[in-house]
Formats: C-alpha cells, sequence, structure tokens
C-alpha cells in the first residue's frame, strides 16, 4: 500500500498538537493574570501540561529521581513528559520532533514556505554543516554535565524546591511576553534563516533533540531500503529534511533522522522503502502515527493516573511569589 496519506497525516497531528500547546499556552496566561490582576480577572486551573516547556527542569527532576529523591512535586508533569518523550524516540526514533513537537513543526511550515518563495532552500556546504550541527552536543553536554554530573544531590534538591524553579514556567512566559531587543533579534533571526534553511534550529541548536537522536539510535525501528526493488531515483535523499543520503544506505541509524516518514512517502517504488522493526516487521504509517499518539498521551495519562502531574504549590504560595 501507497504510504503517500502519511504525510497529510503527520501535518493533522502536528496541527492538532500544536493547537493544543497555543491552547495550552492560553489558559496558562489567564492562570498568570489571576494573581497579576490581584485576583479580578476570572481564576482559570493551572494546565499541567505547561510544563512540557520545561525541558531543562524536566531533566533536572529525572536526575534528582535516579540520585534517589523521588519524583518531584514542584514540577512533576515536566519529570513525566521529558521521560515519555525519551520512552517514544526510544522506541519510535525522534518522532517526537517531527510529530509533536511545536517549535519543528514552526520551522517546517516556514522551510516549506521559503521553498514556495524561492523554490529551493538552501544548504550550507558539508563541513559548516558538521561543524554547526555539533553545537547541539556541546550544548546537550552542557546541560547533562553541569545537572547531572557536577551537581551534588543536595543542590539539586535546593535548586528544584527554590522559589525561583517553582515559578520558571512564569518566568518563561514573562521572558516571551516582554521579550528584550536581543531576545527578539535571535528569534527573528531563527525565523528568518528558517525560511531558506531546514530545520536550523532544530539541526544546529536544540539540545533535546540531540539527546532524543542519541536514544533514538537505541530504537528497533529503521527506514529501510529493499536494494532489489530500488531503482537509485534518489527522491529519498532530495526530499529528507535532514540531508540523509538515504538511497545510498541499507537502514537509516542516523540520529539526525527524525522519522518523519518524507522519505517513504515519496518513494515511487512503494515497497522499496519501508520502516521496519528489527529491518523484518514493517510497521504500516498509520500503526505508527497511532503509536505516537498513544505512546506521548499514555504517558501523560501514567503520570495524572499516578499522581505526578498536578504541582503541589497551593494557590497561596503562588499569591505570594507573583503577587505585585
Ligand atoms: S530518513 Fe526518512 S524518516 Fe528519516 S528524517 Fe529523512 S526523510 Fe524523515
Ligand atoms: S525513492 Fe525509492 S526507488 Fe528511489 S532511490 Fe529512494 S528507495 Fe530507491
Amino acid at each position: 500500500m501507497s504510504a503517500r496519506y502519511v504525510q497529510p497525516l503527520r501535518i493533522l497531528i502536528q496541527s492538532c498538537f500544536l493547537g493544543f500547546m497555543i491552547w495550552l499556552g492560553i489558559r496558562f496566561y489567564q492562570f498568570v493574570l489571576y494573581f497579576y490582576s490581584g485576583s479580578s480577572t476570572p481564576f482559570v486551573e493551572r494546565p499541567g501540561g505547561i510544563e512540557g516547556f520545561l525541558p531543562i527542569s524536566g531533566l533536572m527532576g529525572v536526575s534528582a529521581w535516579f540520585k534517589g529523591l523521588g519524583i518531584n512535586s514542584v514540577h512533576p508533569a515536566a519529570v513525566v513528559i521529558f521521560v515519555t518523550v525519551l520512552g517514544v524516540s526510544l522506541l519510535l526514533r525522534r518522532s517526537f520532533c517531527s510529530w509533536i513537537c511545536p517549535v519543528a513543526t514552526i520551522s517546517e511550515c516556514s522551510w516549506k514556505a521559503g521553498f514556495r518563495l524561492f523554490k529551493r532552500n538552501l544548504r550550507p556546504p558539508p563541513w559548516l554543516d558538521i561543524v554547526l550541527r555539533g553545537l547541539k552536543y556541546l550544548l546537550l553536554l552542557f546541560f547533562v554535565y553541569s545537572i547531572v554530573i557536577a551537581m551534588p544531590v543536595a543542590a539539586l534538591q535546593n535548586f528544584i524546591y527554590s522559589d525561583y524553579h517553582k515559578v520558571s514556567d512564569v518566568r518563561l512566559l514573562e521572558f516571551f511576553l516582554h521579550l528584550s531587543p536581543v531576545a527578539l533579534g535571535v528569534i527573528l533571526t531563527l525565523l528568518l534563516l528558517s525560511l531558506p534553511l531546514k530545520n536550523p534550529f532544530c539541526r544546529y541548536l536544540c539540545p533535546y533533540g540531540a539527546l532524543l537522536g542519541l536514544v533514538a539510535m537505541l530504537s528497533p525501528l529503521r527506514v529501510t531500503r529493499d536494494t532489489e526493488r530500488c531503482v537509485s531515483c534518489g527522491v529519498c535523499s532530495q526530499v529528507c529534511p535532514t540531508y540523509i543520503d538515504v538511497m545510498h544506505k541499507q537502514s537509516v541509524l542516523s540520529p539526525e533522522c527524525i522519522g518523519c516518514w518524507r522519505c517513504i512517502s515519496h518513494c515511487r517504488f512503494n515497497t522499496a522503502l519501508s520502516m521496519r522493526a528489527a529491518g523484518r516487521l514493517a510497521v504500516p504509517g498509520a500503526i505508527f502515527a497511532l503509536l505516537v499518539v498513544l505512546l506521548f498521551w499514555g504517558g501523560t495519562l501514567a503520570g495524572k493516573w499516578s499522581g505526578h502531574w498536578n504541582t503541589s504549590l497551593t494557590i497561596e504560595e503562588y499569591a505570594r511569589l507573583l503577587g505585585k
């Protein structure tokens, strides 16, 4: 069966997640506004899912958990979402990046718009591409070293339960609501660069993506090429947003593969490319899509059911921390 339907399906799922995350952002803004307005606006329940935007808090929480401190009660959903995304990557490659992440969705819309505008996308020379790709691994190394390796357990505990960390989600919101000229310049530059270049932030600067790529290398699923059926047309290599030379691979192990299925969807000889588990069992696109959604939602539901979702911070504590 042709896998062409996978791209519209993926775009639909991306759009739903993007819409959901915008809704989360609006609800969280209304929650914060209640405190900033001195209770003159209606109270809105704080959405726990907003902690998905706190991956560093998630890494800290996982580090503390593994060091015997349990799942913290300040931002438990950040830990649950972090672990869930790692689990999704372990089973389904970096599908989080190409099916769920709102930053990658906006980035994909940008380079597609750039393609329509300029009739092509630019690719940095290979040597520069390799150097730039190294940046996200350096950033990952920095975070893993300073949080997981160098930070003593007591310091980790103190930071997690500090007032600063308690409202780190609010600080992030404020950062975006009151962008400094430098931050605005950086964001606009990245957005502009995302027109001619494919996913420059994800490819060069995102340490989360770097971590997921390394975890995904352990995934049993890989894009696999049937060398008997392949006619070496090169389309798969052309359409790959991460510039993997799929046509010359038997299976794609690269940490850059974001599991987007573009290569499989565009292969003119449909069975020449497939997503296979352990090089054998072919996974249909619809099942892959279903698994991405179910695993992600399943992970978050498990967090809710096990009582590791809503923060233990009380309304009174928020009033103390945010009272103006
Ligand atoms: S190899 Fe295929 S699935 Fe992986 S990123 Fe490239 S196009 Fe997407
Ligand atoms: S698109 Fe299909 S047929 Fe063409 S090179 Fe890639 S795997 Fe082979």
